[in-house]
């Protein structure tokens, strides 16, 4: 079910039960902020999921209610996975869906980490 507007964080999403530790994850780099794993259903040859470890809905919730240290944790952890993974020099997209129109499945945010192949177009044209 696709996520809408800006619902109450529910605690048993999928995310929140990989940050508990009671589904499994392949990490892919950790801080006091943000996990990053694989996503389970790549695609693209690397597909990365970057989330921050405190209880956001979304883009929209964690940049209006996260701490500086949070957002700053977050984007340091983004910028370290993608490196490590061997990305920079031939580059990588970063995707976060908000809501409705954007397909946001998973109601707590995250940040999509593509990379390791052309990426084609960034956006599909309108119909
Ligand atoms: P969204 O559409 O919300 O932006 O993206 C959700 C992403 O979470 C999808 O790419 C989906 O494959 C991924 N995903 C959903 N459930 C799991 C899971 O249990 N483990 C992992 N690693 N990824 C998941």
């Amino acid at each position: 079910m696709l996520v809408t507007g800006l619902p109450p964080y529910d605690p048993q999403n999928i995310f929140a039960r990989i940050l508990r530790g009671e589904i499994p994850c392949k990490r892919a780099g950790e801080n006091d902020h943000a996990l990053a794993f694989h996503d389970i259903n790549p695609q693209a040859p690397v597909h990365v999921l970057v989330i921050p470890k405190g209880a956001y809905v979304s883009s929209a919730d964690f940049t209006a209610q996260a701490s500086e240290a949070e957002i700053a944790g977050f984007w340091r952890l983004v910028g370290l996975v993608a490196k490590e993974l061997g990305l920079e020099a031939s580059g990588y997209r970063l995707l976060s869906n908000m809501g409705v129109d954007a397909g946001q499945e998973v109601p707590h945010f995250h940040l999509h980490i593509f990379g390791g192949r052309g990426l084609g177009r960034m956006v599909s044209r309108a119909p």
